[in-house]
């Protein structure tokens, strides 16, 4: 049996994805614009407006950038403070930085994995009291589990705080059956190689109007003003994404119902491998209001009952050449955000501690899972 590598999450093209890249260079639109970006804008912008909600997207380099663009469009500026998710991609909070702003992060609650509320609103009283009023929150559907949106979005409301949605993990995820990338005025995707769809790299920013996502391009195009030589009265950025991968995009966009079935695929192996086990809890939806696209299975190990940390499960994958991974480290724990604030009770940490990512890629073959099951069952089980 072959003992290639196998991933955690690794690109899985649809096919179609040459084509649209053969009509680039036919039209010689090798650019940071043209039919394909605009086709991918089109593309996602019908894959996530309902009946509900209708949205625009501007599509970007990269989910960072996104977020960095909202930020910018929601006036976070130099000694503003941010509340942010700590259990999450360093990506999410960085963008924070680069505005001169002060991420001040917040703990997770055990059902979905994400932004606590009551911690939420504990930082967003204490912060009011000793002066200065958060500027936005930026929520995380980590994993493509979607955060607790109601509750979130009732305290935003209440205390006038916008959310930035991060919906980096979590296309194709729906709460109450209404998709993630569409509960706040800004929302973010991205593309990048280990994401449920690619473009090889890749984001865009989700808006609620035209005038948002105008004003997101304008900037993510050097914000140039109108006028026939090159004048600019706004700084700018160089985030557009390419014709040639925004072709990569539309060819992915083709298939993504097929992906997030896969995906919950992967899922459900994962329960079923696990279910006469005792220590290890698959993390599941929370309630049938919750849909997730499962970008990665997630799996807490209770050590005190099976006798073995992750650590060692993931060191035994690891010699078997399978890639796991543990959660994402709270960023109230990395070296670079030591002096940030934090408010929490110690989630987040239990969870770094606990918590595996398993191979959930849509393309791995049964031969794999074969491969994945068998590791699992041997080291388990002695
Ligand atoms: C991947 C990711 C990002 C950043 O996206 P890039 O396209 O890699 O810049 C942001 N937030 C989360 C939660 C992510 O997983």
């Amino acid at each position: 049996m072959s003992n290639d590598k196998i991933w955690l999450s690794s690109p899985h093209m649809g096919g179609n994805e040459l084509k649209y890249i053969h009509s680039a260079f036919e039209e010689n639109w090798i650019a940071p614009l043209g039919p394909n970006v605009s086709g991918f804008e089109q593309d996602i912008q019908s894959y996530l407006s309902s009946e509900d909600v209708k949205v625009e997207v501007a599509a970007l380099s990269s989910g960072t950038a996104a977020l960095h663009l909202a930020l910018i469009l929601l006036g976070v500026k130099r000694g503003d403070e941010v509340l942010c998710q700590t259990m999450t991609f360093a990506a999410s909070a960085n963008p924070i930085v680069y505005q001169g702003a002060t991420p001040i992060f917040i703990d997770s609650e055990e059902k979905t994995l994400n932004l606590c509320p009551a911690q939420l609103e504990k930082a967003i009283k204490d912060r009011i009291q000793k002066g200065k009023k958060p500027k936005a929150i930026i929520a995380v559907h980590l994993y493509g589990m979607p955060y607790q949106v109601e509750k979130i979005n009732k305290i935003s409301m209440e205390y006038d705080i916008p959310v930035i949605e991060d919906s980096a993990e979590a296309l194709g995820s729906t709460y109450k059956g209404r998709k993630c990338g569409t509960f706040s005025p800004f929302s973010i995707l991205s593309f990048n190689g280990n994401k449920i769809i690619t473009t090889s790299g890749g984001g865009a920013l989700v808006t609620h109007s035209n005038e948002d996502k105008k004003e997101a391009i304008f900037l993510a195009t050097q914000a140039r003003d109108e006028a026939p030589h090159y004048q600019h009265s706004h700084i700018g950025y160089n985030y557009r994404l390419s014709n040639i991968s925004a072709g990569i995009g539309r060819g992915q966009m083709e298939v993504i119902d097929e992906r997030v079935s896969q995906r919950r695929d992967m899922f459900h192996f994962y329960v079923n491998l696990f279910k006469d086990f005792d220590g290890i809890e698959v993390k599941a939806e929370p309630s049938k209001d919750y849909f997730s696209n499962h970008w990665l299975t997630v799996i807490w190990v209770d050590e005190d009952i099976t006798g073995f940390s992750r650590e060692a499960l993931r060191l035994h994958l690891e010699g078997n050449n399978i890639e796991s991974r543990p959660l994402w480290k709270p960023m109230h724990m990395q070296p670079v955000f030591k002096d940030a604030d934090f408010y929490g009770t110690g989630i987040a940490e239990e969870l770094f501690k606990n918590g595996l990512c398993l191979p959930s890629g849509s393309n791995l073959n049964d031969i794999e899972k074969a491969r994945i099951k068998t590791a699992i069952l041997n080291f388990i089980e002695k």
